[in-house]
């Protein structure tokens, strides 16, 4: 069996983790962090198969500019000359087309759904109640427009298999009994599921750390070394460590993890916020999406989570409160009973998306280097996608025929 180094622990490197260990190998993550609030800890926790149209799709750009007018709202780009910024927007313009979201979406389907069927499974296993509900997620609209787009949708999601219905406000109703909805209607994503993220986080460290993995924290990778395409060890600070494989997975960090190893990775980080309210009055049952202000609302943990925005920039720590309010204006728009105070800044939580320019992540063997797999890029789905990730990632190393094809998703697709 092999000794493997895995660089990240958020999902995607604990998912790794956990199917490497089970097939037997020697595993160590290491991790810059106390690893205790990752972009894997504060998200929507929604798992999605209904999001088989990746964020690379026509009406993105007219649409992003328009919302790059309103300082509340979902979506910003901060205009720069940053390089990376360049060319990552010059890539997501090439791929934003009616034949990209076509190829894309057997791919995306057959990743998360492998990925759901793996958290159902994780879930019977003792010790991982993580909170996961099949009970799908409500896609609200108020507008005619977006429930156009939203019945176009779950037809295309029908023609895949996934199971996507479009309810009147009274079907809605009778599924939110306890919210005054304010809407046109919903598209119901049956197929779809949630979770607690924070626990599922925890109990995987937990179960890893019982499982004989070596997790360091506060382990920053600061150089990778390597020679006749193969990566030889990787350093924090002053500190080697080797290993027969190594699994990158940081994230939006990822491309100045891959510039060490000589290796282009084009991903934008996509920043987003969220936070907690107690619902002792209004028991919110299904999660639900507001489709015109693209924001998120899960219960759970006895409580739920508000998530939205996405500004596409450099990393920063700055909480953007604009952007914030127009998460909480928005609420009472579609749930007449339902609004949350501002937080305060403390109380907000942001994480960042790691978007790469087409809305498929890269999961493969490096091209350069034959003992690098590349585990990151996953957008806004990372959460949802992790389990299906880990599994590839273990088979590529194993040298076993993957789960689903890992064609869509190679490493190396922008190298020209
Ligand atoms: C507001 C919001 C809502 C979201 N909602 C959902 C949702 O509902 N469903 C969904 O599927 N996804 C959702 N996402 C996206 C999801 O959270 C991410 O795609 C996912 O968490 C990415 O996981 P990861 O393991 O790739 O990266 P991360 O969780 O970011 O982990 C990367 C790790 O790498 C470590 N690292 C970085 N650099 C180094 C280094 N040099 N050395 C060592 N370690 C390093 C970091 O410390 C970090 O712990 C949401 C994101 C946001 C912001």
């Amino acid at each position: 069996m092999a000794e493997i180094l895995i660089i990240g622990a958020g999902i995607v490197g604990l998912s790794s983790a956990y199917y490497l260990k089970k097939q037997g190998h020697s595993v160590v993550i290491l991790d810059k962090s106390e690893i205790q609030d990752n972009c894997s800890y504060g998200n929507a926790g929604m798992i999605v198969p209904s999001h088989f149209v990746p964020l690379a799709a026509p009406g993105m750009i007219s649409q992003g500019i328009r919302w790059m007018l309103n300082s509340k709202s979902p979506f910003y780009v901060k205009p720069s000359l940053d390089s990376n910024l360049i060319t990552w927007g010059l890539k997501f313009m090439k791929y934003a087309t009616d034949a990209h979201v076509a190829k894309a979406a057997e791919p995306l389907r057959d990743l998360s759904l492998l990925s759901k069927q793996l958290y159902e499974d994780l879930a019977k296993e003792p010790g991982f109640d993580f909170g996961l509900v099949n009970n799908g997620i409500l896609a609200f609209y108020k507008t005619e427009k977006a429930a156009e787009e939203e019945a176009h949708l779950a037809a295309a999601g029908r023609k895949l298999g996934l199971d996507m219905v479009e309810l009147s406000p009274a079907e809605c109703q009778a599924l939110q009994p306890a919210l005054e909805l304010d809407v046109l209607g919903a598209v119901h994503y049956k197929c779809d599921s949630h979770l607690y993220p924070k626990q599922l986080m925890h109990l995987l460290l937990k179960y890893l750390t019982k499982e004989g993995v070596r997790i360091l924290r506060n382990h920053e990778v600061t150089d990778i070394e390597y020679k006749d395409k193969k990566v030889t060890r990787v350093w924090t600070g002053s500190t080697d460590w080797r290993a027969d494989h190594y699994v990158l997975a940081t994230g939006s960090y990822s491309p100045a993890l891959a510039k060490l190893a000589g290796i282009k990775l084009s991903i934008m980080p996509g920043k987003g916020y969220s936070f907690m309210e107690d619902d002792p009055e209004h028991k919110m049952t299904v999660p639900a999406l507001l489709c015109e202000a693209r924001v998120a609302i899960t219960p759970m943990n006895g409580q739920i989570r508000y998530g939205g925005t996405m500004e596409l920039a450099k990393m920063n720590d700055k909480i953007n409160m604009r952007r914030v309010e127009g998460i909480v204006e928005s609420i009472p728009q579609y749930f007449k009973n339902l609004s949350p105070k501002l937080p305060k800044q403390e109380d907000i939580w942001f994480g960042f998306r790691p978007a790469s320019p087409d809305g498929l992540p890269y999961i493969g063997r490096s091209k350069s280097m034959d003992n690098l797999i590349i585990a990151t890029g996953h957008g806004m789905m990372g959460l949802g996608l992790g389990p299906a990730t880990g599994l590839l990632v273990s088979q590529i190393i194993g040298e076993k025929t993957t789960a689903v094809s890992v064609d869509a998703f190679q490493p190396s697709r922008f190298a020209s």
